[in-house]
């Protein structure tokens, strides 16, 4: 028998805004959603589940990750329930379910707590700067070894054992018994979905052009990580290298500017309801963007040497992303949505008992 926890719809309520209970269930939002299937139906099942309080029938569920925040489910609403924010806070409680550290659900609950997270690693980055006697060469050195470490660290100690927890609960739980071969005959879903969200491209009215955004964000993204890792784009001298950095980081910045721009305009469904996590989310991408460019073109001019004010600002950015935002704030999302899609695509290819 399905456990009801009656506290559950409060509790959500700290991950977001809710008027759900307006709900009457008519089911007009699962009609207009363009990605809501026979096989796969929402957003008004979730909606039934949370005010009923079926906590780990919403935990087992991957049906969250498969919205895309479009909107047009809450514009449909008769009852301004809004939907979409429903599944959008229902990916924040994901999130924080998955997350073993228990950090993700107190970063997402408490502003104070990101406030003073967010200052201890700035503390830290000045300390670490203060230890060096604010040496550019060994700051950017250690900077460098820096990021390869937070990569890996983060990799094993939480983005692993998280995903093992969201296996567990949405397929382990679930009665899912899948061989061995469907987890690698559904790999090229993960990847796709991790690389071009074209499940996006099927939401917002065909709005293609912030699909395309989304795109040339996370293809920038992840090749300035690459560039400046792998290809330690501070310290080369190959002109491709360099002029490849500042390309990245260069789209990076109009990208999350745009974006940022549209969450203060609140000109479209998913820029209605800006929680904490998502303003720092694209501020911090923004900033990211900016002062690798920054730092870069400083090295470039020879003025980092007599500004070593501006590699301390990047390098405590940085930090803040990597330690923070990254591992346990809305970074999370685009790895959880892919693995949600790899997972559903298992359970898709179980045969009916
Ligand atoms: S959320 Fe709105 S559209 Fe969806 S079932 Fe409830 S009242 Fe109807
Ligand atoms: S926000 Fe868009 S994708 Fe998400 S449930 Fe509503 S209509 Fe579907």
């Amino acid at each position: 028998m399905a456990k009801v926890n009656p506290e559950f719809a409060t509790e959500l309520t700290k991950y977001g805004v809710g008027d759900f209970n307006a709900c009457f269930n008519c089911g007009n939002c699962t009609a207009t959603c363009a990605l809501s299937t026979n096989d796969s139906s929402f957003p008004r099942e979730m909606i039934r589940y949370t005010t009923l309080g079926l906590e780990d029938e919403l935990r087992s569920s991957l049906k969250p990750w498969e919205c895309y925040y479009c909107g047009e489910c809450s514009q449909e609403c008769p009852r301004q329930a809004n939907p979409g924010e429903l599944m959008m806070t229902l990916r924040r409680w994901l999130t924080a379910q998955y997350d073993w550290t228990g950090l993700s659900g107190l970063l997402y609950r408490s502003l104070m707590f990101t406030i003073a997270a967010l200052l201890l690693v700035a503390a830290g980055v000045f300390l670490f700067a203060r230890s060096t006697g604010f040496d550019a060469e060994t700051m950017l050195h250690t900077g460098h070894r820096f990021e390869m470490l937070a990569i890996g660290a983060v990799f094993v100690a939480i983005f692993i054992p998280n995903l093992l927890r969201m296996w567990y609960f949405t397929i382990v739980k679930n009665g899912v018994k899948a061989p061995l071969k469907h987890y690698f005959t559904a790999l090229s879903e993960l990847f796709v979905h991790m690389f071009t969200q074209k499940r996006a491209k099927d939401c917002d009215n065909k709005d293609n052009f912030r699909w395309l955004e989304h795109f040339v964000l996370v293809l920038s993204y992840l090749s300035l990580l690459f560039t400046t890792v792998f290809l330690n784009w501070f310290g080369t001298g190959s002109l491709f290298i360099i002029v490849l950095g500042y390309v990245e980081s260069f789209l990076i910045f109009v990208v999350t500017t745009h974006f940022v721009s549209d969450r203060i305009k609140k000109n479209k469904a998913l820029n209605t309801f800006s929680q904490p996590s998502d303003w720092l989310f694209v501020i911090w991408l923004l900033l990211m963007g900016l002062t690798a460019f920054a730092v870069r073109l400083f090295i470039d001019l020879q003025l980092l040497e007599n500004n070593l004010w501006m590699y301390i600002i990047h390098l405590t950015v940085l930090a803040q992303w990597a330690l923070i935002i990254v591992p346990f704030g809305k970074w999370t999302h685009f790895l959880y949505r892919s693995f949600g899609l790899y997972f559903a695509k298992i359970k898709s290819m179980q045969k009916p008992a």
